[in-house]
């Protein structure tokens, strides 16, 4: 067991939650459950792959959900799953449906990519996930191909439709490239509006597998509003939004839907950072730039007790950086593409 408040004999009362150095109390765990994908998305992964992790390297659910209820007695409220496509690990609804025992957890949230929600969208809301975030760039199929390097457009637009039928939040997030689909955010955001959901523009990071992330790719947060702003009237930022997510939330002042922009590029939002990650093999991260990583496989595979898990956890928050660095000067970025880290 994870000792309690009152079961310690240390003096520092902040010793068992996970704060860092900076104060940032981490509430946020982001767990990838694997590194496969079964489309290509350009700023993501490379074209082709020279295989997945093997089956043996990843988390066993068992694992993951002990490692969960490790963090959520020091304060991790808020679980979102991920990848990679998490929706290629067979068996998630069951994982989802472990986690959700955890009585401090309050939100087990699932960011996919769509193209197998439709079949499992009932089962996992049945498990216990409470939100879905589903990436969406284009409305054209052909735009699609270009950005994703596969199809299946088509089942993505079914697995959204599904989502939204479960009755559970449901948020879209697009990546905006300026050769490919900044003609799109217009689209999108009728879509989003038309169905009464949230849509969330993130900024193209430096973490694409194949090195090829270019400034002049980037379009900021800033210029995706201003086109919003001309077709569909002023933003209203949204009243009362946790400080600690990275979105800057608006609502639209003539009707419904609501937007945010994600600018981790041009207006990078670390100092309220609360997230902590844990990739398919088993290594917490402190940050999505991070260069170092805590394997806590390892120790979960040789027996650790609950201590041991909660130290390393403890040791990897404390390590944080202030920021992550991106426009510093010698900026190197992750060896670890996003798809492998878990976004
Ligand atoms: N496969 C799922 C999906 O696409 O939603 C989950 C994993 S994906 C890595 C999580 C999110 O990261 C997606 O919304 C995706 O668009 C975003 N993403 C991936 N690479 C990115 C990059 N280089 N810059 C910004 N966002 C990125
Ligand atoms: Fe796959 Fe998601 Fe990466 Fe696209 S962003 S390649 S869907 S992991």
């Amino acid at each position: 067991m994870v000792p309690r408040a009152g079961e310690t004999k240390t003096s520092d009362p902040h010793s068992l939650l996970l704060v860092d150095r900076f104060g940032r109390h981490h509430t946020s765990l982001r767990v990838s459950v694997t590194d496969a994908c079964n489309i290509r998305c350009r700023y993501c992964m490379p074209e082709s792959v020279n295989g997945f992790m093997a089956q043996e390297r990843l988390m066993g659910f068992e694992e993951i959900e002990r490692t969960i209820r490790i963090l959520a007695g020091v304060g991790i409220t808020k679980v979102r799953l991920t990848g990679g496509e998490p929706l290629m690990r067979p068996g998630l609804p069951r994982l989802v449906e472990r986690i959700s025992q955890i009585p401090s957890l309050q939100h087990i949230a699932l960011t996919t990519n769509g193209m197998l929600l439709s079949d499992s969208m009932h089962q996992l809301a049945q498990a216990g996930l409470t939100h879905v975030n589903i990436s969406l760039d284009t409305l054209r199929e052909e735009t699609f191909r270009r950005m994703s390097r596969r199809e299946g457009l088509d089942r993505v637009l079914d697995g959204i439709e599904a989502a939204i039928q479960s009755g559970l939040p449901v948020r879209l997030n697009a990546v905006v490239l300026r050769d490919i689909n900044l003609e799109d955010c217009i689209p999108l955001v009728e879509f989003a509006r038309s169905r009464n959901i949230t849509i969330r523009f993130i900024e193209f990071m430096p973490l694409d597998a194949e090195r090829a992330w270019n400034q002049s790719q980037v379009v900021t947060g800033k210029e995706l509003r201003k086109r919003v702003e001309d077709v569909f009237g002023p933003l209203a930022l949204k009243q009362d939004t946790d400080p600690s997510q990275p979105s800057r939330d608006y609502v639209f002042t003539n009707g419904s839907g609501g937007i945010g922009f994600i600018d981790p590029v041009s207006e990078p939002f670390c100092s309220n950072c609360n997230r902590l990650r844990l990739t398919a093999d088993g290594k917490f991260r402190n940050c999505l730039f991070g260069r170092e990583e805590w394997d806590v496989m390892s120790l979960l595979r040789r027996g650790a007790n609950d201590h041991e898990i909660l130290a390393l956890a403890m040791d990897c928050v404390r390590s944080k950086f202030a920021s992550h660095g991106i426009s510093d000067a010698g900026f190197e970025p992750p060896v670890r593409a996003m798809y492998q880290i878990g976004g």
